[in-house]
């Protein structure tokens, strides 16, 4: 709901951002456009009026100077053709007799002019103040007066039919050029913001999903805006987290009763036997039965270590010590499990004074789990080899054994939780599957790295890089 109403206003946002940008722009550019384009053709007419003048001027001389005298035929014609133009002329002799005068002519002609011209401007500009217009100029031939010529006009400048037609033409074009900008910004506005809308309310959806715990939701789109790609990714990503989140969270669950289910279903069948007298309690029987408590207890405070490892509370008391003095020490408390194998251990370093800086008590935890496993996962007489040194990025820990090795499949899933190669075995042997994990939770918390390598019946090294 919330999506679509966002969706909506977006889209609508933007594409009236584009219509508001793209109208001011087609306002300013057709308003100056047609004011620029008025000025210019007011300049032209004006020049083709003042151009036009001095022809009928010019047409006058040239008759007087070829014919050496007026010939009225003539004069009418250049009186009748500047009719046309819109110019009422008015010829006379250099004693001012009148040889040809357009309101002789045709007074009606004239005035027609005069009025439709009127009514052209009047209706073009809406604050028009013109009048009719009268100038005179004296004909000279060789320097001699030969006559005078009036001309009479619609004036400061008039436009005709067609000079209007052009007029209304412009504007017209203007108009639909400017309305096909408005169409086209609103359709680009459109395109836009079903671009950017698309995808955010795909990704609101999405995270609507996920807040009801469909986590296996994905967003299936590609943008070409940078940040929306982003925006998906960072969605898709946490859909993804979340998924394998509550997938662990069920694994753990269903490993964790399926792990307490086999030592109390035997102690509750063994328990039972013993109450209803089928069974004689017997040394041997309530020592099974201790084991099987021994090894629930053991598993419950491993699960207890690794939430406290994996938790967000562990803290680091880190400093620095000798870890080849630390692991020295250690060794000893093992010394009896050495023995009753008869496995040959050693330890070699670097130097004898090799500083760590680091959590002195968990770092040990999780080379105890790894030596736990040595000695769990070797034969009889086999060889456990401790080695420290100093690498790029600090320390390395190896701790490599001759005993049954992983096999291969198995090495990819030895850190996961609960994960125990060959649990019958390992049942005997008294593992939860949790070591490993731990170790691992350590060895990151330090923001260090932990490698295995193994082959099945030659042996395994584990590698601790901090
Ligand atoms: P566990 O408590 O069962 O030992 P871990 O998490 O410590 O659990 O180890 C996971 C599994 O990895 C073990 O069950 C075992 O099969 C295998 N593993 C670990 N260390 C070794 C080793 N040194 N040699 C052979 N197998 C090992």
């Amino acid at each position: 709901m919330e999506g679509k109403t966002i969706k909506f206003k977006l889209k609508k946002e933007l594409i009236l951002s584009y219509f508001l940008i793209a109208f001011i722009c087609v306002t300013i550019t057709g308003f100056t456009f047609n004011k620029l384009i008025k000025k210019e053709f007011e300049k032209y007419v004006l020049n083709l009026q003042k151009e036009k003048s001095e022809d009928i001027i010019t047409r006058i001389k040239n008759q007087y100077k070829s014919e050496g005298q007026w010939d009225f035929e003539e004069l009418q014609n250049i009186g009748i053709q500047a009719l046309e133009k819109g110019f009422i002329i008015s010829i006379r002799d250099s004693e001012n007799r009148v040889l040809w005068d357009a309101n002789m002519y045709s007074s009606f002609q004239c005035h027609s002019i005069i009025s439709d011209f009127s009514q052209n401007m009047k209706n073009y500009y809406k604050d028009w103040n013109g009048g009719y217009v009268e100038n005179e100029y004296l004909i000279k031939s060789d320097d001699y007066e030969i006559g005078a010529l009036i001309i009479g006009y619609y004036g400061p400048f008039f436009y005709n039919d067609s000079d209007i037609m052009f007029l209304n033409t412009l504007k017209k074009v203007l108009l639909v050029v400017g309305l096909i900008a408005l169409i086209l910004a609103v359709l680009v506005g459109i395109l836009i913001a079903q671009r950017i809308s698309k995808p955010i309310s795909m990704v609101i959806g999405t995270a609507e999903d996920i807040s009801k715990g469909k986590y296996s939701t994905r967003i299936v789109h590609k943008s070409t805006i940078e940040e929306l790609n982003n925006l998906i990714e960072v969605v898709n990503n946490m859909a993804n987290a979340l998924e394998e989140n509550k997938y662990i969270q069920k694994k753990i669950t269903a490993d964790v009763s399926h792990e307490l289910r086999t030592p109390l279903t035997t102690l509750q069948g063994n328990l039972e036997a013993m109450i209803d007298g089928l069974w004689e309690p017997t040394k041997e029987r309530l020592t099974v039965c201790h084991e099987e408590i021994v090894r629930l207890t053991r598993m419950t405070s491993d699960l207890e270590k690794l939430s406290y490892y994996e938790g967000k509370e562990l803290i680091l008391n880190k400093s620095y010590f000798n870890i080849y003095e630390a692991i020295k020490t250690t060794l000893i408390n093992f010394e009896k499990e050495f023995i009753n194998k008869d496995l040959d251990v050693k330890l070699m370093s670097d130097s004898e004074n090799l500083q760590i800086y680091a959590d002195r008590d968990k770092l040990i935890q999780a080379v105890i789990n790894i030596l736990t496993n040595s000695i769990k996962y070797t034969n009889i007489g086999d060889q456990i080899i401790i080695s420290l040194g100093k690498v790029k990025n600090g320390i390395e820990i190896s701790i490599k054994d001759t005993g049954i090795g992983i096999a291969r499949q198995d090495i990819p899933y030895i850190f996961n939780r609960l994960y125990r190669v060959d649990k019958s075995r390992t049942r005997a042997t008294g593992g939860s599957g949790l070591g490993l994990t731990i170790t691992k939770s350590i060895i990151e918390a330090h923001n260090g790295e932990i490698y295995v390598k193994s082959t099945l019946n030659e042996g395994t090294e584990f590698k601790i890089e901090i």
